[in-house]
């Protein structure tokens, strides 16, 4: 079988990986428009801040892809798939062949639609390559503004605040990440932001960026203010990257549409990681959710189903890490129960800033928030997932007694 995937990041590489232990002669190429090797995507605020080298950002060498037996095509866009044909086309006017194909392209930063956004200074933090023309721009600036507060924009912002930046924040709404967070992590979180010296502007969106000689030097706000700046880092949601499917019927607005084995509507074509419009783990509707653990695991069921083995993906538990220096959250599930029966369960240490939120619906736990000691996010996601009654439980997670570190221990009540 011949068998071409598109993309070598999170989905893409898990997909490869799988797919070669389950069929060892198959022929694999993989694609990627990025000349880079694959490299750690949540690394790279890491980078801009210094906190790492570029050294430890790379996930696989050079060899890994003769080791492992795969074809690659790095520096490679791909243009068109014609599933007719099954064929990709790539930029360079080859065309491959393929038996099934993968898609797993990642999505790509938006932008809204105000005025001077081509002037030199505004930025998006997609790729490598944007932390390299970030890093050449940020010589000569002094003050940085970054618009969205999101899990990656506010990375960016304690980057940008860690390299000694002036560095703006605007959250469009009254908190940071109003969809995600409680009103008490968001507190915590925004007291975390202004011990990182970051000036956070709440209700605030840009209408223009403004610039003198090409260069960006303010940005216009919603309430009329100018706030001057050196640069803007756009951080404002992503769109699926599926322009190389237009003429075909595999791609929606919100990613590709796929069955619960990642197949789209072409039988032998699969698609996985941040391209792709997943279902809700609990409820069951679509969730555009972008997360590297997600991306990693339907590009293992796709990988799998490549193959032939007809793999299930049950749907992406949304999840949110937010670690700023000196604050971590993980978030994960429903931020209020479904029905008036359901229970929200708050724990407070205010002398460390310890934070517990439990969020129980229909005798199961449906959500939990978690700032500052986030050790045992895993488990109760897991509890989450696997949908444990909390009475299987040996001690309910509301008790002082309840220490979710025993349960590793022990298979999870519920779990498949
Ligand atoms: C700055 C930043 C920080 C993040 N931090 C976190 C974090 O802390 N935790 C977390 O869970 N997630 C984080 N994420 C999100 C995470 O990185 C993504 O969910 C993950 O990278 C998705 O993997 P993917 O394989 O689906 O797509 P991508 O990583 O986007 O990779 C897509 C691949 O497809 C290739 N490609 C796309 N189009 C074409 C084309 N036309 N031709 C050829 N090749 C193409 C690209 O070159 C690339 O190889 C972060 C993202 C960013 C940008």
């Amino acid at each position: 079988m011949t068998y071409v995937i598109i993309g070598t990041s999170a989905a893409g590489l898990a997909g490869a990986e799988t797919l070669r232990r389950l069929d060892p002669k198959a022929r694999i190429t993989l694609i990627s428009d990025e000349s880079h090797l694959p490299y750690s995507r949540p690394l790279l605020t890491y980078l801009l801040g210094r906190e790492t080298t570029r050294e430890k950002l790379f996930l696989r060498s050079l060899d890994y892809f003769r080791e492992w037996g795969f074809e690659t095509l790095l520096g490679t866009p791909v243009t068109r798939v014609d599933p007719g044909a099954h064929e990709v086309h790539l930029a360079d006017g080859r065309a491959l062949p393929y038996d099934r194909l993968l898609i797993a392209s990642g999505a790509k930063p938006r932008l809204p639609p105000i005025p001077g956004l081509e002037l030199s200074g505004v930025f998006t933090l997609r790729h490598l390559a944007d932390v390299e023309r970030l890093e050449r721009h940020l010589a000569h600036a002094r003050r940085v503004a970054v618009v969205g507060a999101g899990a990656v924009g506010l990375k960016a912002a304690d980057a940008l605040a860690h390299r000694g930046l002036a560095v703006d924040l605007l959250a469009r709404g009254a908190q940071p990440l109003s969809k995600v967070l409680d009103q008490v992590s968001a507190r915590l979180l925004m007291e975390a932001i202004a011990r990182l010296g970051i000036s956070l502007h709440l209700n605030s969106w840009p209408t223009a960026v403004v610039g003198n000689g090409g260069r960006v030097t303010a940005m216009a706000l919603n309430d009329g203010r100018e706030l001057p700046t050196d640069a803007v880092l756009f951080s404002v949601g992503v769109a699926p990257r599926v322009e190389f499917l237009a003429g075909t019927t595999l791609a929606a607005p919100e990613g590709i549409p796929v069955d619960e084995h990642l197949q789209t509507g072409d039988p032998d074509i699969f698609a996985a990681g941040d391209c792709v419009l997943p279902r809700h783990l609990l409820t069951g509707a679509p969730a555009a959710f972008h997360i590297w653990p997600a991306a990693v695991a339907q590009g293992e069921v796709a990988g799998a189903n490549l193959a032939g083995a007809a793999r299930r993906y049950d749907g992406i538990l949304p999840m949110n890490s937010i670690s700023l220096r000196g604050c971590r959250i993980i978030t994960g599930g429903h931020l209020t129960p479904d029905t008036p029966e359901g229970e929200i369960f708050e724990e407070l240490d205010a002398t460390t800033g310890r934070f517990k939120r439990l969020v129980f619906d229909q005798g199961r736990l449906v959500g939990a928030t978690l700032v500052g000691e986030v050790r045992h996010a895993g488990i109760y996601f897991r509890l989450i997932a696997n949908r444990t009654p909390v009475k299987d439980l040996p001690v309910d997670p509301r008790s002082p007694h309840f220490h979710p570190g025993r349960l590793w221990a022990r298979p999870l009540p519920g779990a498949a």
